[in-house]
């Protein structure tokens, strides 16, 4: 699957958080490269949706659905 950038994962943060936050800047955890999370690469095969850092492809966040419940991995980011 093509990847994507971070304003496809907008509504999903939209509906969990309240708010765009798409324009919220990130820190890698892996190689800390900073920016926008809109300019993260996303990821949306598989069991979940996964970002990536642009700079180092490190992980940065996971969101797993689980009927109707979302669980959010956040380790890579700082
Ligand atoms: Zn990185």
């Amino acid at each position: 699957m093509e990847p994507l950038d971070g304003n496809a994962i907008g509504g999903l943060l939209i509906s969990l958080l309240g708010t765009d936050q798409t324009d919220v800047v990130v820190t890698c955890a892996h190689c800390g490269a900073t920016r926008m999370l809109a300019e993260c690469v996303v990821f949306r095969s598989g069991p979940g949706t996964v970002v990536r850092c642009r700079s180092c492809g490190g992980q940065l966040m996971v969101f797993v659905q689980r009927h109707d419940v979302t669980c959010v991995d956040l380790l890579g980011v700082q």
